[in-house]
């Protein structure tokens, strides 16, 4: 499950950042092409979160799409699957985003 090592890594990011304040909430972006379970994410957080500045904090998760241009008539198209084809019949599409996954924002209290 690759979601623990995600869960993992965006505590460890979110904790040198808050530099010991107390974390709240956090919002985090997933693109719907970057194969990650937003619940898986979402457990794992809440395991990863323990014992540490984050713990109880809630977690936002803004899903975005994947977005592709096609190469033959310039269409800009969303799609929720990392294939798919152009209203015009092209499948031949640039791909532009939805694979990332990043923390946007997280809400501390000062202490
Ligand atoms: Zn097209």
């Amino acid at each position: 499950m690759h979601e623990l090592g995600i869960a993992q890594e965006i505590v460890s990011i979110v904790v040198e950042h808050a530099a010991g304040a107390r974390v709240v909430r956090v919002v985090l972006e997933i693109g719907k092409l970057a194969a990650v379970l937003p619940d898986a994410v979402r457990f794992c957080f809440d395991l990863c979160a323990e014992d540490t500045p984050l713990e109880g904090a809630s977690l936002v998760i803004i899903e975005t799409p994947g977005r592709a241009r096609c190469r033959a008539c310039g269409n800009e198209l969303t799609f929720d699957r990392p294939f798919g084809r152009c209203p015009c019949g092209e499948t031949d599409l640039e791909w532009l985003a939805g694979a990332e996954l990043k923390v946007k924002e997280f809400e501390i209290i000062d202490v």
